[in-house]
């Protein structure tokens, strides 16, 4: 894959600045585009007169073979043009580390505990990790963050989101993005848009109907995000029809909001088979076809929109500094290091919430004699769930072996109840570890944690039950009044043992908060049966859902305990301009996350409160700061769908403040003097599709491209099946022998 060719020229090796021109020497002779001081849509331009149509169109797609899953080498593969100096681009997942089953990576918690952490300088060394690994397996493209929206707790790929919450998501996926492309690796944010359930995929059962206010108020926000401020390279778009037309040619979302309304110049992939136009794709704003190439190879002839799908493109690659250095790293270099597991580490410790405390139970005590029960501290740990953002570790940190370096723990696998009750009732303390997989592909049917039973019998024989969670998301904790002790743990990543064993005898205190409400049951969610691509619920999602409807959570969203305490004081609201105190009233330091929330005017038919801000404050026992946040007119606005606009309508805005989203003991209020809005959303760009291909390029896309049509189908059919459970390490986690 490397382009046989002196480089007369390096950009800085690894930190390449995205934006800057290349610390150019001299112009290469054959090829003036690389290395050049000349503005980059000069140098595009360069190139692209150059291209003949074949070239072009090998630009905007993969080059999977016709029985492949995946491109060559990478996830995907664009392949370079040795003749004109251009060099390939290599896409490879995923959201929580190197994935595509490479290994001599870093295995990180899941995105949901990344988000769990509350803190966007996390979620830049998170990135960091991301960007440097995919650099050193010589890729130049991550597919990630996944910025979707977790709406339903059973939602199979629940475990890649940041949460529910579009304030939250956005603000972390901006500091991953940057930290990513900080290696000079483009970064693509997933999946635009309103990607929430696995079951029939890709196919036209896959369908989600939601209102335009919903979209733009919940599931776009954090691509705007991405887009304005994280200077996201490349979007890609998901596998489900929205209103009737699938996300990859969808006009609405490719052509109006993603490059109209948030004015992206990046390119937008498909969803690895995931696209069922050729022609119509790329007339919606489709700029790349992944991981094959017959919709937009052999299908797509030189249609009108190439130029602009090749100009951005290759736009990015001059960003990034692809021309101007030379191709490093390789798919079997090791690229994991001491410096990332313990980022990882420190994820996993940060990302953990501790949900239930009762008698203070935790943090133990060293001479705790501790039953450690359950297999999912040995041998069934997860620590990554499944499908492309499964990563495989070199080795898993289990909890069993961590503990047992702490104090005198006893082990029992739990496939015998009453063995396990038996071993419980012998210790001081019993921690029941119980896992549920969560994998891309399927949805699961329900939150019932696989374990209960085990639970129930632990609790019953040892007043002093502890549960730890490993799991993508919420279950239901029927058993929750019978144990003393909960944490939430998700799929941590490689080092979990270690984080866990620190946290539970207190070397690390939690400060975690949940990004995700926890309901008490099923009965709780919006959507009776899942999947269900009616989103009836509209702006109610998450926390906004139980807030509206008066419903209490088993935990709410933003909560999560600490051994310390801490206290909210001293409210002041002045303009824009919200300022609190906090102030750690325990005996030992700790970490908190101050909330603000926002309270429209009636009129304006929001839920009653939405996340506009949050801090994480450490501090030592007994300190006080102050934290201050600025609202901008955008915090205070709702969409306007006659108008297709935002507007911050004048009126009093209620504020609050405090350690969770029901937790709020502050409040104020914002009085908003006059109207602002924002531009609309441009209309449909001319010769856009309000669909899909006509029926006559469908009929030639099922001639043409036999193999891509049959891959694309199959994507619903695997979603009623789902994949198995994938290997967490290459050196498997083992139970206590
Ligand atoms: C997933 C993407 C992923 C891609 C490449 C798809 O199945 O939906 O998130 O990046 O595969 O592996």
């Amino acid at each position: 894959m490397r382009i046989r060719r002196p480089f007369v020229t390096m950009a800085v090796l690894g930190l390449t600045a995205a934006g800057l021109p290349p610390l150019a020497e001299a112009a290469d002779p054959v090829c003036p585009w690389v290395g050049s001081a000349t503005p980059i849509p000069d140098r595009v331009a360069q190139v692209l007169g150059e291209m003949t149509p074949a070239e072009k169109l090998s630009m905007v797609h993969g080059s999977a073979g016709p029985f492949d899953l995946a491109g060559p080498v990478y996830a995907g593969l664009v392949q370079p043009i040795p003749r004109l100096c251009v060099p390939s681009l290599g896409l490879s997942d995923g959201s929580a580390g190197i994935g595509n089953s490479q290994t001599g990576v870093t295995q990180l918690p899941s995105p949901t505990a990344l988000a769990a952490g509350w803190d966007p300088s996390l979620a830049a060394a998170y990135g960091d990790v991301l960007g440097a690994e995919i650099r050193g397996k010589g890729a130049n493209v991550a597919l990630a963050p996944a910025i979707d929206i977790a709406r339903d707790p059973r939602a199979g790929r629940s475990y890649e989101t940041l949460g529910e919450d579009p304030a939250l998501t956005g603000e972390l996926a901006v500091a991953e993005i940057r930290a990513i492309q900080r290696h000079g690796v483009l970064a693509q944010a997933k999946h635009l848009a309103a990607y929430s359930q696995e079951t029939l995929r890709n196919t036209a059962l896959g369908n989600v109907t939601v209102d335009e206010r919903t979209l733009q108020e919940i599931y776009l926000p954090a691509v705007e995000r991405a887009v304005r401020d994280g200077g996201v390279a490349s979007v890609m778009c998901g596998y489900n029809h929205l209103n009737g037309v699938h996300a990859c040619n969808n006009t609405y979302l490719l052509s109006q909001v993603l490059k109209g309304q948030f004015g992206f110049d990046g390119f937008v992939t498909s969803d690895w088979y995931g696209m069922t136009a050729s022609v119509a794709a790329a007339n919606a704003g489709l700029d790349m076809q992944m991981p094959d190439g017959c919709y937009f190879g052999k299908r797509l002839g030189q249609g009108a929109r190439l130029d602009d799908m090749v100009r951005r493109v290759l736009g990015q690659m001059f960003r990034f500094g692809l021309f101007d250095r030379p191709a490093s790293g390789s798919p079997s270099a090791v690229v994991t290091s001491p410096r990332h597991a313990a980022i990882a580490r420190d994820v996993a410790e940060q990302g953990t919430v501790l949900l239930k405390n009762a008698d203070s139970i935790l943090p133990l005590r060293r001479s705790d004699s501790v039953a450690v029960i359950g297999s999912a501290a040995g041998a069934d740990v997860l620590g990554s769930g499944g499908g492309s953002a499964h990563v495989i570790a070199q080795a898993v940190k289990t909890p069993y072996d961590a503990i047992s370096g702490y104090g005198n723990a006893s082990f029992d696998d739990g496939s015998d109840p009453a063995r396990a009750a038996r071993v419980a009732a012998a210790s001081d303390v019993a921690v029941v570890f119980a896992a549920k997989w969560s994998t891309e592909s399927k949805d699961a049917p329900d939150i019932t944690l696989p374990d209960n039973a085990l639970i129930d019998r632990v609790a019953a024989a040892n007043p002093n039950t502890i549960v730890v969670l490993n799991t993508g998301g919420p279950v239901a904790m029927p058993w929750l009044a019978r144990v003393k002790g909960v944490l939430a743990a998700w799929y941590p990543g490689q080092e979990y043992g270690a984080a866990l064993a620190a946290l539970l005898y207190g070397d690390v205190n939690p400060s975690g908060k949940l990004p995700i409400t926890f309901p008490a049951s099923l009965d709780q969610v919006p959507a009776r049966a899942f999947p269900d691509g009616r989103f009836t619920e509209r702006l109610a999602v998450g926390y906004r859902w139980y807030d509206q409807q008066g419903l209490n959570p088993l935990f709410p969203f933003g909560f999560g305990l600490s051994y310390t305490r801490f206290e909210l004081s001293d409210l002041n609201v002045s303009g824009d301009v919200v300022e609190a105190s906090v102030t750690n009233t325990g005996s030992r330091p700790g970490a908190e996350v101050v909330q603000l929330y926002v309270t429209h005017p009636a009129a304006d038919g929001e839920p009653p409160r939405l996340l506009k801000g949050f801090e994480k404050v450490s501090l030592a026992p007994g300190a006080t700061q102050r934290v201050r946040f600025s609202l901008t007119p955008r915090d205070l606005s709702h969409w306007d769908s006659t108008a297709h606009q935002w507007i911050r309508t004048v009126g009093d805005y209620g504020i609050s403040v405090g350690t969770s989203s029901r937790d709020l003991p502050l409040t104020g209020v914002v009085s908003v003097p006059r109207a602002v809005t924002s531009a609309p959303t441009p209309p449909p760009p001319p010769g856009a599709p309000s669909g899909g291909d006509t029926a006559g390029d469908a009929l030639a896309n099922i001639l043409t491209c036999p193999n891509a049509t049959a891959f694309s189908t199959l994507l619903g059919a695997v979603s009623l099946v789902g994949l198995p459970k994938a290997p967490q390490a290459v050196v498997p986690p083992a139970n206590p022998s």
